[in-house]
Order: structure tokens, then C-alpha cells, then sequence
């Protein structure tokens, strides 16, 4: 499905995909495995991440299995555009956080024949669409979501519930501060 030959880009077909899910559902993993696919593949790759996401390094795209690759903290989408001239793929880590003019950007990546792959949350911890996402998923060309496990049952989990009382949206969190849930768990708090 996802064709990682082809190294020219007037000749590419650009498309959109979307990497979903909650806290701890192996989202940014999934994203790295793919573009590492390109690289081997020896498409040119950026990846960027909003500059808000600065839990444990500027550079790097790190999961939490800290599975590393080099990415560009960006203030805004609009930057995205700027920074992607002459690549094949173009990897977004963490998109809820960025503004909503991330679809376009996305859009017009993909209408230039650059593979655009996008990864982040599609909840916030309430539990409602987060930020640009519900727009990447309805028009992607492919979306992916990926489950944790609830950590009460053990069940697929894709709420990510916040242990902390802090309300502020933009809170990234480790293990202490969020714990993935199924709905009957999840829904079982409110
Ligand atoms: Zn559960």
C-alpha cells in the first residue's frame, strides 16, 4: 500500500496518512517505523514536531521506548511549508498541538506529491476531538488508530485519562500523569 520507491518527486503521487490514538498506544513508534522505511528506501525525509513538545529533547522525535530520529521543532504549520521544499516524505509528530492550519498544510503537501505521515493524539484527556485531528482524519487517504491497553482491565484502551488534577490541555505527560482507558473504565469516572 504504502509505495516507498520512488525517489522523484514530479513524478510522486502525494498522499495523507494518519497515525491515531491514545497516550501509550505506540503512535510516534508506528511514525517512526514508517519513515525509517523511507529512509531506507532513500527517500528524503523531514519530520517536524510542534515547539511546544519539549519533554526530552529540541531535535529529536522520541518515543517512549526512545526510539530516536532527528526532527525540527516548528511555532506553527505554516513553517512546515516553508522547511519542505525538495523532500519525499514529510512526518509530523505530535499534530494536536499544532493549529488548525495544519490540514491545509498537509493538503498542499500531499497535492505536491510529497507523502505526508501525521501522528498524534485524537483525544484530549475529556475525551473530545483534539485540535486539528478530527480535520487530518476526514481527509486523509489512509488512517491507522492504534490502542494502549486499559490499565484497570486490560482491555483495548483509546481514552487517555489525566491522573493530575492539573486542566490545562497542554500538559505532556509521562506515566505518572496519564493512564490509558477502555470506554466502560473511562466512562465509569465521569
Ligand atoms: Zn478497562
Amino acid at each position: 500500500m504504502f509505495l516507498e520507491n520512488k525517489a522523484n518527486r514530479d513524478s510522486q503521487r502525494g498522499w495523507i496518512e494518519v497515525i491515531v490514538g491514545s497516550m501509550f498506544s505506540g503512535k510516534t513508534e508506528e511514525l517512526l517505523r514508517r519513515l525509517k522505511r523511507a529512509e531506507i528506501a532513500r527517500q528524503k525525509v523531514e519530520i517536524f514536531k510542534p515547539m511546544v513538545d519539549v519533554r526530552y529533547s529540541d531535535t529529536e522525535v522520541v518515543s517512549h521506548d526512545s526510539n530516536a530520529i532527528r526532527s525540527t521543532p516548528v511555532e506553527s504549520s505554516g513553517n512546515i511549508l516553508l522547511l519542505s521544499s525538495n523532500v519525499n516524505v514529510v512526518g509530523i509528530d505530535e499534530a494536536q498541538f499544532f493549529d488548525n492550519g495544519l490540514v491545509d498544510v498537509c493538503r498542499t503537501l500531499a497535492n505536491q506529491g510529497i507523502r505526508v505521515i501525521v501522528a498524534g493524539l485524537d483525544m484530549d484527556f475529556k475525551g473530545k476531538p483534539f485540535g486539528p485531528m478530527p480535520g487530518l482524519l476526514a481527509t486523509a487517504e489512509y488512517v491507522t488508530k492504534v490502542h494502549a491497553i486499559c490499565m484497570r482491565c486490560g482491555d483495548l484502551a483509546h481514552f487517555s485519562h489525566r491522573l493530575s488534577e492539573n486542566d490545562k490541555l497542554v500538559l505532556l505527560g509521562e506515566k505518572a500523569e496519564y493512564e490509558p482507558l477502555c470506554r466502560k473504565c473511562y466512562s465509569k469516572l465521569k
